[in-house]
Formats: structure tokens, C-alpha cells, sequence
């Protein structure tokens, strides 16, 4: 019954109760489902509606069948941070288009993503990186005459869920330097930002978009691309952000307003909209012990995120017939023998759980599967392919107006 990856890309989709059939079915190592319906969904969203360019950021996550349905959907720019993801995309997707927007790089990385992939965009945030950029594209001595260099510049993470502040940007007053130098070796020049990650409100766009009005000002350069980055929210337990075309359309305001040319373009680089519904995992509780469940996947696996930094998300009983028992909040501690193999949630599961059930747990298409281990001996590449629905979706009332803003099933 189980359908595996192949070689040749993914299996038939099951039907609509896919989750609990598959459970019945007593898998003893957790299963990924995926959904490129969902996945396919959002991209097109991004695609049809975003007034710019939508780069998929890789490290979201990097399953080669991903990336294909994204490019499939109309995503053509890949946001790459690394030699590896860069070699990634290029084998799965070898039309696409790379932009190597991590501003720390190793010289070598750079050489060869200019020469060997074709890599002309590239980010920074400091003058040693503009240094390194230039020394690592020229040929014989002469400086490449075909960059897009994107000045990151440091922005507010304080709407977000998930800073992303402290670690890179240049700050207000060395932006200036720094534009006006990049301005000098760049064909194109850019100005990018990361509001950080699972950002709850457009408003903190519209801020970010006052650092870049402020930066162009100062520096009295020519900016032909705006790249507000990623940071688009998904849904998950107690985080529902607005519409994502309150978002947009923000963006695309604040856009219109920046002292820039008619021709500059406008780019955002998502990671978590385009795949957080795209897959979840079916787990099993080994063991109850009041109000915590152990499970076979936890900090080491899927649930990176859970453990780590508390995020919570959507959990489903997979039985049939369904419990009629109420909801209590649960914690869950992982598979391996480590302490840290805990998440603390709270999951919201049927009182009458026990030994032996099966629990869906949801929305992890982004930083889940990216971030599996096999610490321990724990964790299991058995992937199935489905078509119900996601546990939540910030797509499916856009394309059906009549539903409520927040789609659960
Ligand atoms: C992580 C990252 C992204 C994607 O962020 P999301 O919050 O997943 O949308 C985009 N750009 C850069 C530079 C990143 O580091």
C-alpha cells in the first residue's frame, strides 16, 4: 500500500483519507506525506498575485520533487545560500536561475557558482564580501561587467516569530559606503532586507521598506532592484496571520513610493509560504505517561522546530472510528535518548489517547524535513505522496472566497 519516492519522482496520489489509511497500515517508523497539490497551490499564488519576482528560498526545503513542482508552477529564480544548494538546483532544475543571497560566502563558493553555474546575483552586507565578490569573478584581471550585487541591509525583526536581526545586515550609517562602493562594480544594483521568519503583520514590510527609502536617499544611488526577502507566515496553532494579499499589496505601496527608477524590479524571496503545506508526518505513540506522549519523531527528526524553539503545530488523532473523548493539551518527547527530545507545545489531542495511536502532525512542508537527522538510529526517508487537504491553508480561501479567512480541517 506504502508508495515510495523513486528515481523516477513520486507515486500516484492516494485519496481523500489518505492519513488514516496509511495508518492503518501500522507503520513503525514515522511517514511523510506530501502534497504537491498544496505545494503547486501556493507557488501559482506567488506566481499570479506577488507584484515582482518570487524566488524560492532552498533551504525551506530541498527535495529535488519540490523544487519540481515549484518550477512546474512557475517559480523560475532559486535563493540559494551555499556551494551545495547550489549544485542542487542546478542538477534538478538546470533552466533555473540562481541568486546566491547569503551575504557571508566563501570566496571559492563564489568562483565557482559564477563560473561553473552561472550564478550573477549575489548578496553581502559588508565591504570585505564586495571584495571577496570581485576578486572571485574576474577573469585574468578584469572585473566582471555582469553583476547583480544586492546590499542586505540590517531591518527590524520585532513583528516576526523568528528573528533573523542579528546576524547580518549592514547597519544605517556604513549603508552608504557600502552602496556607493557596490554601485561602482555592480551592472545591477540591489537592496534586499529579512524581516525574519513567520513575519504576523504586513506592517513589517512597510518598516523595512522606510530603512530602504532611507538608505537610497542617503546614499543618492541608483537602486535597480528591491528584494524585500523572505519572512511570509503560514497558519499554525495560535499564529494566523493576515491574507497574504494584505501583504502584497503593502509591499507593492511602498514599492511604488521609493525614490527609484520606473524600470527597477521588485523581488521577495519565500521559503516558508511556498512549503509549509506541503507536507506533514504520521507518527506513534510508544508510550503515555499522564499528559506527555512518546513519539518516534521529535527534535532529531521533523520536529526540529517543535523542540528547539517551541514552535507549535497542528496535531490530528488518526483513528477510525474517530474518539469522542474532549481535547487536552499534550507535550510530546521524541524517540531518542536525549533530553533535549522534548516539545513542549502544548498539542491540543482526544483525553483517550494511548499506546499504539497514530498522530498526524501538520504544516511541517518548511524547516521539518529539511532539518531530519538519523541521530540515534531514529528517523525513516518513508515518504508518501496524498491529495486531501493540508491541516491548514493560506490558499484555499483565496481561491474560494466564500470560507473563512483560516481554513482547518
Ligand atoms: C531563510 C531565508 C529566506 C526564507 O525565509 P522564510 O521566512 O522561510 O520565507 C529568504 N531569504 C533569505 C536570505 C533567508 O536566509
Amino acid at each position: 500500500m506504502h508508495q515510495h519516492h523513486s528515481a523516477l519522482g513520486l507515486a500516484a496520489p492516494h485519496s481523500a483519507s489518505d492519513a488514516i489509511e496509511i495508518a492503518k497500515g501500522a507503520p513503525l517508523q514515522p511517514v511523510t506525506l506530501v502534497r504537491p497539490h498544496a505545494a503547486a497551490r501556493a507557488a501559482r499564488f506567488f506566481v499570479e498575485k506577488f507584484p515582482g519576482r518570487s524566488m524560492y528560498a532552498v533551504k525551506a526545503n530541498p527535495s529535488p520533487e519540490l523544487l519540481r513542482i515549484l518550477w512546474d508552477s512557475g517559480v523560475t529564480q532559486y535563493d540559494v545560500a551555499s556551494l551545495g544548494e547550489v549544485r542542487l538546483v542546478a542538477r534538478t532544475l538546470p533552466e533555473a536561475t540562481l541568486c546566491f543571497m547569503h551575504p557571508v560566502k566563501a570566496e571559492e563558493a563564489i568562483h565557482q557558482a559564477y563560473f561553473e553555474h552561472g550564478v550573477r546575483t549575489f548578496s553581502l552586507d559588508s565591504m570585505e564580501e564586495l571584495e571577496k565578490i570581485v576578486r572571485a569573478t574576474a577573469c585574468n584581471g578584469v572585473p566582471a561587467a555582469d553583476l547583480t550585487l544586492c546590499v542586505r541591509i540590517r531591518v527590524s525583526s520585532d513583528l516576526s516569530k523568528l528573528s533573523l536581526a542579528s546576524k547580518f545586515g549592514v547597519m544605517p550609517d556604513e549603508a552608504k559606503a557600502l552602496l556607493l562602493a557596490t554601485r561602482q562594480v555592480a551592472d545591477a544594483l540591489g537592496i534586499c532586507f529579512h524581516v525574519g521568519s513567520q513575519a504576523m503583520s504586513p506592517d513589517a514590510y512597510a518598516q523595512a521598506m522606510e530603512r530602504v527609502r532611507a538608505a537610497i536617499v542617503e546614499a543618492a544611488v541608483t537602486v535597480d532592484v528591491v528584494d524585500v526577502g523572505g519572512g511570509f507566515p503560514s497558519v499554525y496553532p495560535g499564529m494566523e496571520p493576515q491574507a497574504l494579499q494584505r501583504y502584497f499589496d503593502t509591499i507593492h505601496r511602498a514599492f511604488e513610493s521609493l525614490p527609484i527608477s520606473y524600470s527597477a524590479e521588485l523581488w521577495a524571496e519565500p521559503g516558508r509560504a511556498l512549503c509549509a503545506e506541503y507536507s506533514s508526518i504520521i507518527v506513534r505513540v510508544e508510550r503515555r505517561r499522564g499528559d506527555e506522549l512518546y513519539i518516534n519523531d521529535g527534535a532529531y527528526g521533523a520536529l526540529f522546530d517543535a523542540a528547539h524553539i517551541g514552535w507549535r503545530f497542528p496535531v490530528r488523532l488518526l483513528r477510525e472510528p474517530d474518539s469522542r473523548a474532549k481535547t487536552m493539551p499534550f507535550s510530546f518527547y521524541g524517540p531518542t535518548c536525549d533530553d533535549l527530545d522534548h516539545m513542549t507545545g502544548p498539542f491540543e489531542l482526544p483525553a483517550d489517547i494511548q499506546v499504539g495511536d497514530y498522530i498526524e502532525v501538520g504544516m511541517l512542508g518548511a524547516y521539518g524535513s529539511a532539518m531530519r537527522t538519523a541521530f540515534n538510529g531514529f528517523g525513516s526517508d518513508e515518504t508518501v505522496m496524498v491529495a486531501d487537504e493540508p491541516m491548514s491553508s493560506l490558499y484555499l480561501q483565496a481561491e474560494a472566497p466564500a470560507r473563512t479567512n483560516v481554513v482547518k480541517l
